[in-house]
């Protein structure tokens, strides 16, 4: 053993014995001893010390001995009867300290089992309910006050890999993804979704868990009268023997499902005695196991909005990003997980290039691409990876489709970092200002030493042209220290144009810096138009974020 992690275990140990806790020598893992809340309680338990590094907080579990008379305890899970007593990831436990972080562990876990034993945290099994309820799952996409029957299927989500259980609406993007893999629907079973106020639990007071439908029914009275006698009631109508019930709670969707015992699938019960069934069911209700279920959320709402709080996301934006090269390409992908193309958005990526060897070093795709189109390679993989998302391409000049005084988007980002290109798209925006949607660019300075955005369209703003007016003038913003060349290579591709060489880093974070100001706009508080993310201070200088004011100057906004 290494001399520090010597001394760490022994301070553990004299920390552990001051607690009058003692070294388990029957097991392999360094494990003590003792009891919590040693005055009153005296829970006898051991705690798991092996692990030093306190990455995760030392596994404490109660002795097979203790019995809390008639009761059942919070923060007890599971066979192993270890002690919940600091939530995953609530705290940093100091591997510096070792003693202390020990003795700082066994005062939480007191103060835990103490509450637990008194019943003044019955509250929490609510919180922790998924922990008490099941390990399995299902995918729910429902709408939001949805109750009624539906079906519980398998649905093939990704392909050749076992099917996900699912309960999903018809217009479910579940759906799509399936039937993208599958050519038909299975039939599935029926599912009872029904909702309560009510914040499901575990009743300290009775057995737990319910393992058949009389358990089942003793726990819904003591959660929500209402919901007593649901599965016995979803066997009145319907072909399968197996019935699912998908309960919507204040604190998570839980699913159980039973099936018919084999002497209740006779085509009697199942053609003419079928109204029947209920009450026969629940004259035998131990007779009828339950299966519990967790519902995991699968709803477009949800998969956009979870990382974002209180942020706006793009859902339902219709944006138009031209270019699908290095930055464009981490971009598509970065506008599809803020939600671009989610409820009735769509995001539409054009590029005319094909994916070559040399861009596999900085882009977002690779060779499953390799030779094709690079707009329809980032919609394809877009696709793959988020299907719930409507994104389409176009393969051929942007121009072609900037030709119009309406554009049916709502933003357009230009990420091709050509600015030549840019200045053309620029001049259009600037003509058509009264009908055209916002223009976002994004691009790289010099050898990548600087990342830069502007975001124009609005009256009295500066356009891209503003920030240079003159083509072989000094930009208004100094951005290239002065004597710096840009370097370029010649690829080995002899059809492709001379490359700048920079690394992926400085793509991804161009990209990121555009994704930023698009999130910026769809929450309605653009703050900075005009953003700058220095890397190389050698070659570039800082420019200070702002809203730069139209130039006199500018050819493309006072022509002359
Ligand atoms: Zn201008």
């Amino acid at each position: 053993m290494d001399e520090r992690d010597a001394i760490s275990r022994r301070q553990v140990h004299d920390a552990l014995t001051q607690r009058c806790f003692t070294r388990d020598w029957s097991v392999e893992r360094v494990v003590y001893l003792g009891t919590l809340d040693p005055t009153a309680l005296a829970v006898p338990v051991r705690i798991d010390v092996t692990d030093l590094d306190f990455v995760s907080a030392p596994p404490i579990y109660l002795g097979e001995e203790y019995r809390v008379t008639g009761r059942r305890l919070p923060h007890l899970l599971g066979e192993t009867r270890s002690l919940c007593y600091y939530a995953k990831g609530s705290v940093i436990l100091d591997r510096y300290d070792p003693s202390g972080t020990v003795l700082q562990c066994l005062e939480q876990a007191d103060i835990v089992i103490r509450k637990a034993v008194r019943g003044s945290s019955d509250i929490d099994f609510a919180n922790e309910f998924q922990a008490y309820w099941s390990s399995s799952f299902l995918l729910v996409d429902l709408p939001a006050n949805f109750a009624g029957r539906i079906k519980a299927r398998f649905l093939n989500l990704r392909a050749g890999l076992e099917p996900t259980g699912v309960i999903c609406a018809g217009e479910s993007w579940l759906i799509e993804a399936h039937l993208a893999n599958r050519a038909s629907l299975p039939p599935g079973e029926d599912c009872v979704v029904i909702s309560t106020d009510a914040a499901l639990s575990v009743n300290p007071n009775a057995d737990w868990p319910p393992e058949n439908l009389r358990d089942l029914n003793a726990w819904l009275g003591w959660i929500d009268p209402g919901l007593v006698g649901i599965l016995e009631k979803s066997f009145a109508t319907g072909e399968h023997p197996t019935r699912w019930i998908a309960i919507r709670a204040a604190n998570g969707t839980f699913i159980l499902s039973a099936t018919l015992p084999p002497m209740l699938r006779t085509d009697e019960f199942q053609k003419s005695r079928r109204t029947k069934l209920p009450s026969i069911i629940a004259r035998m209700p131990e007779k009828i196991p339950i299966q519990p279920t967790l519902g995991l959320p699968a709803d477009v709402d949800y998969i956009f909005s979870r990382n974002m709080g209180n942020m706006a996301n793009l859902n339902g934006k219709r944006i138009l990003l031209i270019g699908a090269g290095t930055i464009g390409g981490f971009l598509s992908h970065q506008l599809a997980q803020s939600g671009a193309g989610a409820m009735d958005g769509r995001l539409t990526i054009v590029d005319k290039d094909e994916l070559r060897t040399a861009n596999l070093g900085r882009h977002l795709l690779g060779i499953p691409y390799i030779h094709r189109n690079k707009a329809e390679g980032c919609c394809e993989f877009i696709k793959q990876q988020l299907p719930m998302l409507t994104v389409d391409f176009h393969s051929g000049d942007a121009l072609d489709i900037l030709d119009a005084s309406n554009l049916p988007y709502d933003l357009i980002i230009d990420a091709t970092g050509e600015e030549a290109f840019s200045l053309a798209v620029n001049d259009r925006s600037v003509r058509h200002r009264e009908t055209w949607p916002p223009v976002l660019f994004g691009y790289l300075v010099g050898n990548g030493a600087m990342a830069q955005s502007l975001f124009t369209g609005e009256s009295g703003r500066a356009c891209l042209k503003c920030l240079k007016p003159r083509l072989s003038g000094p930009s208004r913003f100094p951005t290239m220290r002065a004597g710096i060349e840009v370097t370029t290579a010649e690829n080995m591709e002899c059809a492709d144009p001379r490359y700048i060489p920079y690394p992926v880093t400085r793509s991804v974070v161009a990209a990121s810096l555009i994704c930023e100001t698009a999130l910026a706009w769809a929450r309605g508080s653009i703050g900075h138009r005009f953003r700058s993310h220095l890397f190389d201070p050698s070659q570039a200088l800082s420019v200070k974020d702002g809203n730069p004011a139209v130039s006199r100057d500018c050819p493309a906004c006072s022509p002359t």
